[in-house]
């Protein structure tokens, strides 16, 4: 994960290694090759602008730290302005007073988000949650499959429209699903909502009129690191189509570059809430941009 951007900093922090105080020249030949490692990895532009703005005003204004040498100084500043725009604190799932808690997934084919889904069922049940998965994706035949077959990995019941029904109406379904999580003792739902391959005007509306129907406490904007800076633009044509609180990062352990994970949160204002790091259903947790951090500067 993040191989390529950590060891681009590691060798510019080794450059500054044995210099005394850091002067005018130092701070900028430092900023600009930092600068240079965050494009490679693919960071949006006014990420990587804002970032380096606050690293040459730190590295200039930072009281001279008897206990760090200029090189440690300069890994510290790094690692909290990456902590700042992997954005700050860890964000939890916020219940709904009244259970059950709704999440709605949304996002690409093959983002993801059906495993998303049965990992995030496996890791609420794990907090003694008890959770129902939703099979609102119907516009592939396969999908309430899927989901079925995810739902059994994480042991988590799902709700799917009856088979030989038709093509089925994912609002009647989402719906239907809320009052069978009430009867049921479900606290939490996730209503899993149909992708396409790309934007798509539809696929779009349709997530809108689930969101309409259900009233979600969370939607979760579930995207794949590894399309880079790709990822922002679908994040924003999301924002914008339906709306969501949080992001869910997925396909992170496939990631070299990171610039994803560390534009997403300043492009769009939304945190990312986690991080999938694998193809089994225990490759999941909640992100923390602190120890992202860290892995990156490790
Ligand atoms: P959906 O179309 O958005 O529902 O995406 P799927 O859940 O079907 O996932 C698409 C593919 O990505 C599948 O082959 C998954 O096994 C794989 N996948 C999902 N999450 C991860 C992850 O975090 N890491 C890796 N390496 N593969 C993943």
């Amino acid at each position: 994960m993040f191989e390529t951007l950590s060891d681009r900093l590691t060798s510019v922090f080794s450059s500054l290694r044995g210099k005394g105080r850091l002067s005018e020249e130092d701070i900028n030949a430092t900023a600009r090759e930092i600068r240079l490692a965050l494009l490679e990895a693919d960071v949006a532009l006014p990420v990587v602008r804002e970032f380096i703005g606050h690293i040459k005003e730190r590295a200039r204004g930072e009281e001279v730290s008897k206990a760090l040498n200029p090189a440690q100084q300069v890994i510290k500043i790094v690692n909290e302005e990456l902590i700042q725009i992997l954005g700050g604190e860890t964000r939890e799932i916020r219940f709904a007073k009244n259970p059950p808690t709704v999440i709605m997934l949304a996002g690409l084919q093959g983002s993801g988000k059906t495993t998303l889904a049965g990992k995030l069922a496996r890791w609420l049940a794990g907090e003694r949650n008890t959770p129902l998965l939703v099979a609102a994706d119907l516009q592939r035949p396969n999908a309430v499959t899927q989901l079925q077959v995810v739902g059994e990995r994480a042991g988590t019941p799902v709700f799917a429209p009856e088979p030989g029904n038709g093509v089925g109406d994912p609002v009647a379904v989402a719906k239907a699903s809320i009052e069978h999580a009430e009867r049921n003792n479900h606290n939490v739902v996730i209503i899993d909502t149909a992708g396409r391959l790309g934007i798509d005007a539809e696929m779009m509306q349709q997530a809108a009129d689930i969101r309409d129907a259900v009233t979600p406490d969370e939607i979760l904007f579930v995207v794949d690191a590894m399309i880079g800076q790709d990822a922002v633009n679908t994040a924003q044509a999301f924002l914008d189509g339906v709306g969501y609180d949080a992001v869910a990062l997925t396909k992170l352990d496939g990631d070299a570059r990171g610039g994803a994970a560390l534009s997403i949160r300043h492009i769009t204002g939304r945190p990312i809430m986690f991080a999938s790091t694998g193809e089994k259903l225990e490759d999941f947790d909640l992100f923390h941009p602190d120890r992202m951090a860290g892995r990156i500067l490790d």
